[in-house]
């Protein structure tokens, strides 16, 4: 990556990056940590695979019935009705020893091996039962139906899932079924953080003039909480140079990631920026989207950093379009599309053109059953009402002058994040 000091800034008045190149650089910079740890397959839940797991198994591991009903020979079936004669029974877990004859057949329930000499299964709603009889009238079973072969769903031998998979539940599952107890995964991403501002006090304390409450840590727990890593919170931390440099120590001393908010402007207590030239390794600082033009990304120490911006949405937004890939990246897994998708707006959007907008909007379907999105109302950065009310993104790009209703807009929903 390039790592000049400062020069890299964009100073006020230069050209702004856009948020595809600014992604982009913070991707091809981040890298996936060192360091792998064997865990129990439940405790490796949301974690990403680092090596591949190969299947010792057959899953299912024999062929059995998807059904209740009567196992048979699909050869002894057909004409205007057939009869067969039932011979015993198997369930799930207590197969049936023998094997099926002519004009035989076995009681067999769903999960149940298939009996030696069976080849299909009949429902036991076609089948009228008398004693040790079953009739079927002029059904004709095919070899195979209602059966469950042995590895269809996996094959002993192949490659159940690759390194860079996030394991999410089904991933969990399809392991177990392979019969995996342990799964060798990335360790968790260190990641600590702080608000900066003079301004702030946490929750839990009366507000004194002039300040308000430190939403940004709370959000950025929150996100990262949901992201499977190990999160340092490491408070407020006023605007004094020297504050700011012991943050930025500590921070780098614990951490693979660190992120702040606040004093990434051009204000005269803004000293994020300056401390991690003076500390670290920063690339640039403004980006062309709205909410969150200004930016830090930089080195400290061995720990990839973000400055976002101060206010709680933009905060959101640059986590969301920045750090979170980023996050994914040095988790170490595979690159992942990002989901976008067009839908109609339901009211006229108005943008100045120059920046990337990432307006909050609500996806839903109107009477006609159409998908439409239409924005959560005022649009300000330090607006969280307009974040928890909305369900996605309304991405209007930066040469773009807005939308008229009922135009195609692109939308990328809330669960892209998950
Ligand atoms: P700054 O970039 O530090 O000038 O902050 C920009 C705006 O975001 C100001 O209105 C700050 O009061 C606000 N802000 C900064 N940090 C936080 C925070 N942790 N929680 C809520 N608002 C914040
Ligand atoms: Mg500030």
């Amino acid at each position: 990556m390039p790592t000049s000091k400062v020069d890299d800034c964009a100073p006020a008045g230069q050209p702004l990056l856009s948020v595809d190149q600014g992604r982009q650089r913070i991707l091809d910079a981040v890298d996936v940590i060192d360091g792998v740890e064997q865990l129990p397959l439940r405790d490796a839940s949301g974690r990403v695979l680092a090596a591949r797991v190969v299947s010792a198994i057959d899953v299912p591991p024999f062929a059995n019935s998807a059904m209740d009903g009567y196992a048979l020979r699909s050869a002894d079936c057909g004409g205007s009705s057939t009869q067969l004669t039932v011979i015993g029974s198997c369930f799930a877990g207590a197969p049936y020893d023998g094997e099926l004859q002519a004009g035989q057949c076995v009681r067999i329930m769903t999960g149940a091996v298939l009996p030696t000499g069976a080849d299909a299964v009949l429902m036991q709603e076609h089948a009228e039962r008398e004693g040790n009889t079953i009739r079927f009238g002029n059904r004709q079973p095919h070899i195979g139906q209602n059966v469950r072969y042995a590895g269809e769903d996996t094959r002993s031998g192949d490659v159940v899932l690759t390194p860079g998979t996030r394991l999410g539940a089904a991933e969990i599952g399809l392991l177990a079924s392979a019969g995996a107890a342990e799964v060798l995964v990335r360790r968790r991403l260190r990641v600590a953080f702080f608000s900066t501002g003079d301004e702030l006090t946490g929750v839990g304390t009366p507000l004194a003039p002039g300040q308000i409450y430190d939403s940004n840590r709370y959000v950025l727990h929150a996100l990262l909480s949901q992201a499977d890593l190990e999160c340092h919170d490491l408070g407020v931390v006023a605007d004094d140079r020297e504050a700011v440099r012991a943050a930025f120590r500590q921070a780098g001393d614990i951490a693979d990631l660190v992120l702040t908010s606040g004093g990434v402007s051009v204000g005269e207590a803004d000293y994020v920026t300056e401390t991690l030239a003076e500390l670290g390794e920063i690339n640039f600082w403004r980006m062309a989207m709205k909410p969150g033009k200004p930016l830090a990304f930089g080195r400290l120490q061995h720990a990839w950093f973000f400055g976002l911006p101060g206010n709680p949405v933009s905060v959101m937004a640059t986590f969301y379009q920045f750090v979170l890939p980023a996050i994914h990246k040095m988790q170490g897994e595979t690159a992942r599309m990002p989901l976008i998708i067009q839908v109609r707006s339901g009211e006229t959007l108005k943008k100045p053109p120059g920046r990337t907008e990432f307006q909050r909007g609500i996806l839903r379907r109107d009477e006609q059953g159409e998908w439409t999105v239409t924005t959560t109302g005022k649009q300000g950065s330090h607006l969280l009402s307009s974040m928890s009310k909305a369900n996605c993104f309304i991405l209007l790009p930066a040469e773009s002058a807005g939308a008229e209703i009922g135009e195609l807009v692109s939308v990328q929903p809330f669960c892209d994040f998950a």
